[in-house]
C-alpha cells in the first residue's frame, strides 16, 4: 500500500498522473465499499475533473503544493458546498450545504481531491461505527470487526487504501480510536488549532478536526495545511504554525517520555500489554528517557466528559426540531412537531445523550452534575500541566484490546472503549495514535500525547518509531 508522501513523490516526477491515482482508488470504492462501508456519498465526476484540472496545471511547469491530487475524503459532519452532508443521521438524510468548511476548503485548496464522504457514528456520538443511521463501516482487516468511532470511514477508508487522507472529528476520542482499530495514524490537535468552521457541532468545548493518514510523516504534511488562524472561527487559535514538516527526521535521543502507571492497567489484553512494551523498548533503544509518573486522570475522565459532551451536545442538537434544521417530524404545536420529530429522526443513542444533557442543565442538576464536572476538568488539566512539568511527551494505550467482533456490547460498555483517549479531549491536548509494530493479524494503537501547541513533538517521536519499525522489519 502506498503512503501519502510517496504517491506525492510520484505524481510531481510525473511517473503516474492525478487522473490515473484517483481513477485506481475510485474503482477500488466501486469494488469494495459495499463489504467496508466506508463512504456514504462519492463525489465521482468532480473528483475525475479536479484531477484533470492538477494534471494540466503541472503539465505547464506550474509549481504544485505536495497535497495536490492526492485522494481524499471527510468525515459526513463538515459541510460541503452542494455535496450532501448527513452526519450520518435521518435527520440530515436532505441536507446539502451551501458552503463548505474552513478545513476541506484548506486541503482542496492545497489541491487534494477529495472522492466523497465519509460513515461516521451518528453526529459523532459513539465508539464502534455501529450507530450510522445508514450501515456500519467496518474494518477491513476483518470484516466482522468494528473499525471503531466515531470517524469509523474514516480510518477504515484509510485502511482499505480507499483514500490516502481522511478528517474525522475527535471530540473524546473520535480519530484516535478508529485509528488504532485499523491500524493507521489518527491525530487530534491541540484544541483550537484547525478551524472548525463548517463542522457540525457536537460538543464545543471538546470538538477538533483529526487528521487520519497511512503515516505520520503524511499526518504532518496535513496538519500544516490545516492549521492556523480562520476569521470565520472565533474559537481558532492565533498560534502561529510550525513547519511540521521540517524536524521528523532528527533523533528522539534524550526526549523525556512519561509512562503513566494508571494507563497500564490489568484489564490491557495481552496482546496490547506485549505491543506497548515492545514501544517503549523501541523508544529506549531510540535514546529517548523513559520516566515512570502517575497521572491521576483515569477515574474521573467518562463520567466528566459523559457529562460536559451530553449537555452540549443537547444545546447543539436543540435546533434539530423540525421547524429551524433538519428533517420534519409531524404535530400540531411546535412542541409536538419538536418531540416528534427528534423520535423519528435521531437513533436511540443521540436520543439518549441530548436527553441526559438536558437534564444535567436543569437548575436541579447543573450544580452538582455540570459545574461539578467542570471542576474535575480543571484537574485533569492541572495534572498533565504537573506531568508536563516533568516530560516532554505521555505514552499509554489507545485501547484496551484489539478490534472487537461487532455486535455483542452494551451502550456502557461501548462508552468505555473511551478509557484511554478522553483524557487528552479534556485537557484540550494534542494526541495520535500510531500502528504498534505487531505480530498478530489485528492492529494496535500506541497513543502519545504532546502539551498544548507542541504537535510537532508527537510527529518527530512518531516519525522515530516508524523508521526504527521500517529497519526491523
Ligand atoms: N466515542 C466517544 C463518544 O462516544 C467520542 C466521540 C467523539 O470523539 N466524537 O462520545
Amino acid at each position: 500500500m502506498m503512503t501519502l508522501q510517496q504517491a506525492s513523490a510520484q505524481l510531481s516526477k510525473k511517473e503516474i498522473s492525478a487522473k490515473e491515482l484517483i481513477r485506481s482508488y475510485l474503482d477500488r470504492i466501486a469494488a469494495e465499499n459495499r463489504d467496508v462501508g466506508a463512504f456514504l456519498t462519492l463525489c465521482h465526476e468532480k473528483a475525475l475533473q479536479k484531477a484533470e484540472e492538477i494534471d494540466s496545471r503541472r503539465m505547464k511547469g506550474e509549481n504544485l503544493h505536495p497535497l495536490a491530487g492526492i485522494p481524499m475524503a471527510v468525515k459526513d459532519n463538515f459541510c460541503t458546498e452542494g455535496i450532501p452532508t448527513t452526519c450520518a443521521s435521518k435527520m440530515l438524510r436532505d441536507f446539502v450545504p451551501p458552503y463548505t468548511a474552513t478545513a476541506v476548503k484548506r486541503l482542496e485548496d492545497a489541491g487534494a481531491v477529495m472522492l466523497g464522504k465519509l460513515n461516521l457514528d451518528e453526529f459523532a456520538m459513539g465508539a464502534t461505527g455501529e450507530y450510522s443511521a445508514y450501515y456500519p463501516a467496518v474494518n477491513p482487516h476483518d470484516l466482522n470487526r468494528m473499525a471503531g468511532g466515531s470517524s469509523s470511514g474514516s480510518a477504515a477508508a484509510v485502511a482499505a487504501d480507499h483514500a490516502l487522507l481522511t478528517l474525522g472529528s475527535d471530540t473524546g476520542g473520535s480519530v484516535r480510536l478508529p485509528a488504532s482499530f485499523c491500524g493507521v495514524v489518527g491525530m487530534k490537535p491541540t484544541y483550537g488549532r484547525v478551524s472548525r468552521f463548517g463542522m457540525i457541532a457536537f460538543s464545543s468545548s471538546l470538538d477538533t478536526v483529526g487528521i487520519v493518514t497511512p503515516t505520520v510523516w503524511d499526518n504532518a504534511m496535513a496538519l500544516s495545511v490545516l492549521a492556523g488562524e480562520d476569521p470565520l472561527d472565533a474559537t481558532c487559535s492565533r498560534e502561529p504554525v510550525p513547519a511540521y514538516c521540517a524536524d521528523l527526521s532528527s533523533s528522539v535521543a534524550g526526549l523525556r517520555i512519561g509512562i503513566p502507571e494508571e494507563f497500564f492497567t490489568s484489564d490491557l489484553s495481552p496482546a496490547v500489554q506485549k505491543a506497548l512494551s515492545s514501544v517503549i523498548e523501541g523508544y529506549r533503544s531510540l535514546g529517548a528517557r523513559l520516566v515512570p509518573l502517575s497521572l491521576p486522570v483515569m477515574e474521573d475522565s467518562l463520567s466528566v466528559y459523559h457529562i460536559l459532551s451530553s449537555a452540549e451536545a443537547s444545546s447543539n442538537l436543540a435546533r434539530f426540531d423540525g421547524v429551524r434544521f433538519g428533517a420534519r417530524g409531524v404535530g400540531s404545536t411546535p412542541e409536538e412537531i419538536s418531540r416528534s420529530t427528534k423520535e423519528r429522526y435521531f437513533g436511540s443513542e443521540v436520543q439518549a445523550r441530548t436527553q441526559s444533557g438536558a437534564a444535567y442543565l436543569t437548575s436541579e442538576h447543573y450544580q452538582t452534575y455540570f459545574q461539578g464536572a467542570l471542576e474535575k476538568q480543571r484537574f485533569i488539566k492541572s495534572a498533565f500541566a504537573s506531568a508536563f512539568g516533568r516530560v516532554d511527551l505521555i505514552l499509554g494505550p489507545t485501547s484496551t484490546c484489539e478490534p472487537p467482533l461487532i455486535g455483542g456490547f452494551s451502550r456502557s460498555e461501548k462508552r468505555s472503549f473511551d478509557r484511554f483517549t478522553v483524557p487528552a479531549s479534556l485537557a484540550g491536548l494534542p494526541s495520535v495514535s500510531i500502528p504498534c509494530k505487531t505480530e498478530g493479524v489485528l492492529p494496535i494503537g500506541f497513543q502519545l500525547v504532546a502539551p498544548a501547541f507542541r504537535e510537532e513533538l508527537l510527529f518527530r517521536a512518531g516519525c522515530a518509531y516508524e523508521r526504527e519499525v521500517t529497519s526491523h522489519a
